[in-house]
């Protein structure tokens, strides 16, 4: 078999992560079992204690996971990654891993939704402390570090504002002060995006979104830099018990190998639209990163390979112009999510941000108006018929 680590991007999606299948497979099989046999009781007791290796149980491992697990710690250029049932798994995993009690994480404060819930929720009630700050501006990250700050967490583009993060500023700022950086690259998968590289030690995706692609499996998947990071991550996963199960993984193997052509066709539209969006009268703004009025597009230009499928934008209208726009579209699918083939409108201050409290959802710009828009791989002609028709209706 050839050694993939030297193919380019799209050569390692069709064959990264090296299975090898006795029956000589020529994808990855479903391995649907939640235990394996040992040869004889040494054997077990070998695989036990780490001399051997083996599969002894689905939740401490399984071939079809490990094969995933293998291609994305690749992509990323990672040590390792660790599979999850899905990303919040992921994210509340990783804060589970790296954090003690005592200790405070400073975050981004745009981030998902969710994330934040469970830091400020539930991590606080183990003592953890958390701080959000809009990591655009690195300033404010230097001025929320602590005595006891331990992770820098960013999401970048940010959910769903689409502000940029300078991650190599963040490495800087990370090393200076010993703390672990953690990026959610979701919104850009390892084709637009490679955090590791440009001095991150943690990444972690929704593979819900871009990896998988299709809109049909909920998953999660964090890779780790180095080998004591990913066994202290790896530990935890086996304990909380996460584990992405087999079937979920061979879905998600199956939806990665057309990650770069989904990703180049839709951002191709995702241009269009932005530029549709922004000279359209009802639309106060658009935010995308290929539009030159983004905020951070120098950055943007300069950290990511591509620009991305997701946009949001402004309605002049406010709430009820937003409402009246989810109504009116009929080929964009009103629902949260992202990142598959299907183009997918939602309004974060009703649904995914509902829960974030208004002080600090007005902080972190998630109006009342914003919409996000996730584009798909459909006639870029036909989502714009529907753009056009829905905000007509306003
Ligand atoms: C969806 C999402 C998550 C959570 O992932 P699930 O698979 O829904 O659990 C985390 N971060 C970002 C940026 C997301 O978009």
């Amino acid at each position: 078999m050839i050694d993939t680590k030297d193919l380019g991007f799209n050569s390692k999606l069709i064959h990264g992560g090296g299975h090898h299948d006795e029956y000589k497979a020529a994808t990855v099989p479903i391995y649907q079992t939640s235990t394996f046999r040992f040869d004889c009781a040494e054997d077990g007791a070998a695989c036990f204690a780490g001399e051997k290796d083996g599969y002894i149980y689905t939740r401490i491992g399984n071939p079809t996971v490990s094969a995933l697990e293998r291609q994305v710690a690749e992509l990323e250029h990672g040590y390792g990654a660790v599979a999850f049932a899905s990303g919040m798994a992921a994210v509340s995993t990783v804060y589970m891993a790296y954090l003690n009690a005592g200790d405070h994480m400073i975050s981004s404060d745009a981030v998902y939704g969710a994330s934040r819930t469970m830091m400020e929720g539930h991590m606080s009630r183990f003592g953890v402390e958390s701080t959000y700050v809009k990591t655009e501006d690195i300033e404010n990250i230097k001025k929320a570090i602590r005595p006891n700050t331990k992770m820098l967490y960013i999401e970048t583009p940010a959910n769903p504002t689409m502000g940029i993060t300078d991650i190599e500023a963040c490495a800087k700022i990370a090393k200076e002060h010993g703390l672990l950086l953690v990026v959610d690259n979701t919104f850009c998968s390892p084709y637009l995006q490679n955090p590791l590289d440009m001095g991150a030690d943690v990444v972690l995706h929704s593979v819900t979104k871009f990896i998988n692609g299709h809109a049909d499996i909920v998953g999660g998947i964090v890779i780790a830099k180095t080998q004591e990071l990913y066994k202290k991550l790896n530990v935890m996963m086996l304990n909380l018990g996460g584990n992405m199960d087999p079937h979920q993984a061979y879905m998600v193997i199956r939806g990665l190998k057309t990650l770069a052509i989904r990703i180049e066709r839709a951002q191709a539209s995702a241009m269009k639209v932005a530029e549709f969006l922004e000279s359209h009268p009802k639309v106060a703004s658009v935010t995308y990163p290929g539009l030159k009025s983004h905020p951070q597009y120098e950055l943007g230009r300069r950290q990511m390979r591509g620009t991305g499928t997701m946009i949001s934008f402004e309605l002049k209208g406010g709430l009820e112009a937003g409402r009246k726009m989810m109504n009116s579209v009929k080929l964009a699918i009103l629902a949260v999510s992202l990142g598959g083939v299907e183009t997918l409108i939602q309004h974060p201050a009703s649904m995914t941000h509902a829960k974030v409290n208004a002080e600090a959802k007005k902080a972190a710009g998630i109006t009342d108006g914003l919409v996000r828009f996730s584009v798909g791989i459909e006639e870029v002609e036909d989502i714009i018929a529907d753009l056009t028709q829905a905000l007509d209706k306003i």
